[in-house]
């Protein structure tokens, strides 16, 4: 399904998922490039850890080092002027109308899909990567399979190219993700991950819990500490 000589371009937020996702890019692909978005969230600390991250992954591995290549950000800060969120303002996590939390910044994924393609179009790259998952989706729409897929449709239709979105991790629970970790990088990588990957919403850094840092109250970081404890339950 993927071609060794190939580039990808990967969604690389600085989390758990996108982190496990670049590995797997890495595994793949002679050449993986990564991008980040600006949108003014409230996590900016997300994006101070992808640095460490890729250095991390450059240590791990020879052949990973000799693969990666531009890190790229790109500012959106439309996004955060359009929506009323948890991640952009400054109020409390709940649940809001139809089920979902107010986290949710409608269409996020589209955007960032889209603006990757642009990206990757002017690279002339055709693979691109990214953490979406539809196992543990707190509900959001745009991390469907479905969406996915007909947003692959709407890319190469729209821009005359034959993109591939990869994502490794739809059918996967948390615990799955670290257990990917583990089989791509062993558990190097899986300590990599845990000690410097950012999932809190409130961006906190704060404690080291065993699943690493955050808030530890948070639906990301309940998600995140229920995933590692059922991994390493499943470890041991
Ligand atoms: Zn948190």
């Amino acid at each position: 399904m993927t071609d060794a000589s190939e580039t990808a371009l990967v969604l690389f937020s600085g989390g758990q998922d996108s982190a496990t996702c670049l590995a797997w890019a890495l595994d793949r692909f002679a050449r993986v490039e990564t991008l980040g978005f600006d949108y003014g969230q409230r996590h900016a600390v997300e994006l101070d850890c992808r640095q460490k991250l890729l250095e991390g992954m450059k240590d791990l591995h020879p052949a990973w080092a000799e693969r990666l290549g531009e890190n790229h950000t790109l500012a959106i800060p439309t996004l955060a002027e359009i929506s009323d969120t948890a991640l952009t303002r400054n109020v409390a996590i709940e649940m809001g109308e139809g089920g979902l939390p107010n986290t949710f910044v409608p269409g996020r994924n589209l955007v960032f899909l889209t603006f990757a393609a642009a990206l990757a179009y002017r690279r002339g790259v055709t693979h691109i990567v990214g953490g979406m998952c539809e196992t543990d989706y707190s509900g959001y729409p745009d991390c469907r399979n479905d969406t996915i897929k007909a947003l692959e449709s709407a890319l190469q239709l729209g821009m005359d190219k034959p993109f591939r979105l990869h994502t490794p991790l739809m059918w996967l629970d948390k615990a799955a993700t670290w257990g990917l970790a583990h089989e791509l990088g062993g558990s190097g990588l899986v300590d990599l991950i845990r000690e410097h990957s950012h999932t809190c919403y409130l961006g906190e850094r704060g404690a080291r819990h065993d699943w690493g840092f955050g808030c530890g109250e948070c639906p990301a970081c309940k998600l995140r500490a229920k995933g590692w404890r059922e991994y390493a339950a499943r470890a041991a």
